[in-house]
């Protein structure tokens, strides 16, 4: 099933990880039609020279604001993508800081720094083995109150890639995230398996389509996730930016 969305909400640029600056992002976003284009480079916890720092953000924003109007009618919106690092729900950003962003993507990653000794023996060690061992369901319970409390403390807009990684009870999950309206993300980077896409469509969860693009030439590719729907075709509804050209998120002031 072909989609096209009208705003991608989750891409990187040369401020974090990607290959693609800035300007050929928005470039790539303008002439290929799209209405939004969210920048969401990496979060503070992140390896340093693959991730923004505070300090960087602030960079970021104020070269945003210059750019603007050269790339318009393209709305740019400034994102980050957060961190989940602590069994507790916490994440690498304060509430303060996340008030200069227009919304926040979370997600876990492999090489963000935890929170602290525990939660990386907690939360990590298990998914750094999960390729030789399934991890128990006791990590997986303990994950899902992690993300649950995340979802509940935090005003997430999209949740990055669920259970890929780190494990969680997908329908749990999604669940809290109808509850606190942040959006579920079907990522085309990692792609979704089908039956956690079938546990999201179980729940009232909105979902939004990003390619979590690190080049310009990936913006709004969303090849796996055509494929998946062509098995769940029923999700394309559910799907708010292919019928949205403007998204309102969690707000985070
Ligand atoms: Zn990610
Ligand atoms: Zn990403």
């Amino acid at each position: 099933m072909e989609i096209k969305i009208l705003g991608d909400y989750h891409t990187h640029s040369t401020y974090s990880d990607a290959i693609s600056s800035m300007t050929d992002v928005f470039q790539r976003a303008k002439d290929i039609g799209l209405a939004e284009l969210g920048l969401s480079d990496h979060g503070y916890n992140n390896p340093l020279g693959g991730s923004l720092r505070h300090r960087t953000a602030k960079k970021q924003a104020k070269q945003i604001e210059e750019l603007r109007e050269r790339y318009a009618p393209l709305n740019i919106r400034h994102a980050i993508e957060a961190d989940i690092i602590g069994v507790n729900g916490e994440i690498d950003i304060t509430h303060e800081q996340m008030s200069m962003f227009d919304y926040v993507v979370c997600g876990w990653h492999l090489f963000a720094r935890n929170k602290n000794i525990k939660s990386f023996f907690l939360m990590n060690v298990p998914s750094y083995l999960s390729g030789i061992r399934a991890p128990s369901q006791e990590t997986i319970d303990r994950n899902t109150r992690a993300y649950i409390k995340m979802i509940m403390n935090n005003p997430i807009g999209i949740l990055a890639h669920v259970n890929h990684g780190c494990k969680v009870n997908v329908r749990e999950v999604a669940k809290c995230c109808a509850d606190y309206g942040t959006y579920v993300e079907l990522n085309n980077k990692n792609g979704i398996h089908g039956e956690d896409l079938e546990e999201i469509l179980a729940t009232e969860a909105k979902l939004i389509a990003s390619s979590d693009a690190h080049e310009a030439k990936s913006i709004a590719r969303l090849d796996k996730i055509e494929k998946i729907l062509d098995r769940y075709p029923e999700a394309y509804e559910r799907i708010v930016n292919v019928h949205e050209n403007h998204i309102e998120f969690r707000s985070t002031k």
